[in-house]
């Protein structure tokens, strides 16, 4: 077990209070106008100057001590468009029909509340700390938009620093890697343009439903027999839209689905293969295969001296027996890669599992644990009494 963080007990209560409290309210992308309220009125309490209003409804505080290095913290605002589950046992259940703080977004606002509550009480440090609480991690890119508009302008930092809190892995145990974290998410739309006909006549059209079939088939061999078995990639096509009756063969079949990469070379590589085929498969029917690839989320990459920073400060409060320092990168996508693309920076994982049971998040039974808010306090205290120290 580990030491046991020394956030004191009224800031203790005052996680649990504005976690519950935000996880009963939940908003989601930039609508988090309520959150953003709680979160500005609390840090304005604690004698922060709060601005308002990057991304619509991100919020950042400044705590200065005197001269030296500056740092970024971020959590994100945003709950889920679904709908929780499991009310007896949760008295903060969601009041809001169809949303839920089901990614724990929720926890981390609070926990980054408590660091900077005992940073202003005690400032155990010298120089900058910016507080920031972005809008929209889930699917809209808050985090992009703060930086679009000026986030590290405005709030200059030397490096920023992440934190999620994973189920899946032991309360008391922090994860982290140098290099990729989390994946490259894009989207794609394949609209194949054939000829209509009528469908006991194929011969007088060309048939889109064969070429999208075709498609869906050419497009596997880029993870099957273009990627190396020791690189990863994801192609799904998760959509196939075309043809209204029985009799007719239909002029036009729109596929879509996602990619998934962990490295920017296969990603580029991905794509041009995507084009290739669908420009080839096209080509050899006659139809019109257009491809419209979209990038999304780039990967969390994590340099080299922040992540050690993060290991150093989680080390300092659980031993580092319990950091792993080189856990797997997870297919799944978050937008804090926009602000590593910017700044240096490091994204961890903080364990908040009880058992073999806990829910995943984007479970519709999963709820923060309460439990991991003092260590997740501690830890961005310990990291900035650690890259800012006071002498
Ligand atoms: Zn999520
Ligand atoms: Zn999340």
């Amino acid at each position: 077990m580990y030491r046991d963080p020394e956030i004191s007990d009224d800031i203790r209560q005052s996680m649990v209070a504005w976690r519950r409290d935000i996880h009963a309210h939940p908003e989601t992308a930039f609508e988090e106008h309520r959150t953003a309220n709680v979160v500005a009125q609390a840090l304005t309490l604690m004698g922060l100057p709060v601005h308002r209003g990057l991304a619509v409804t991100g919020v950042v505080a400044t705590l200065r001590n005197g001269d030296g290095p500056s740092i970024a913290l971020r959590a994100d605002l945003d709950a889920l468009n679904m709908q929780e589950l499991g009310g007896g046992n949760k008295p903060h259940i969601s009041t809001c029909q169809g949303k839920m703080h089901g990614c724990g977004h929720d926890g981390h606002t609070a926990m980054l509340l408590g660091a900077a509550a005992h940073l202003a009480r005690h400032k155990p440090f010298k120089g900058t700390v910016h507080f920031v609480f972005q809008p929209g991690e889930e699917n809209e890119g808050g985090g992009r938009v703060m930086v679009d508009e000026g986030l590290f302008e405005q709030f200059p930092a030397d490096a920023v620093y992440g934190m999620h809190n994973f189920p899946g892995m032991p309360r008391g145990q922090f994860g982290i890697r140098v290099g990729t974290m989390t994946a490259y998410l894009d989207t794609f739309e394949i609209t194949v343009t054939g000829k209509g006909s009528h469908g006991a006549m194929p011969e007088t059209g060309i048939d889109s439903i064969v070429v999208a079939s075709q498609l869906v088939n050419a497009l596997q061999t880029i993870v099957s027999r273009r990627t190396g078995a020791t690189q990863s990639a994801v192609v799904s096509v998760t959509q196939i839209h075309g043809g209204d009756t029985w009799n007719v063969i239909p002029e036009t079949v729109v596929l879509r689905g996602t990619v998934r990469t962990l490295d920017a070379a296969i990603q580029d590589k991905t794509e041009a293969a995507m084009r290739q085929i669908c420009e080839g498969v096209g080509q050899t029917h006659g139809a019109r295969v257009e491809l419209n690839y979209m990038r999304g989320y780039p990967g969390v990459v994590n340099t080299p001296a922040e992540t050690a920073a993060a290991v150093a400060a989680a080390a300092s409060l659980v031993g580092e027996a319990q950091v792993h320092t080189d856990i797997p990168p997870a297919m799944g996508s978050e937008d804090f890669a926009f602000m590593l693309q910017k700044r240096p920076g490091a994204y961890i994982a903080i364990g908040a599992g009880e058992g073999d049971n806990d829910p995943p998040v984007h479970n519709p039974y999963y709820d923060f644990n309460d439990n991991i808010l003092p260590l997740g306090a501690a830890y961005w205290v310990a990291l900035v009494q650690q890259q800012l120290p006071a002498d």
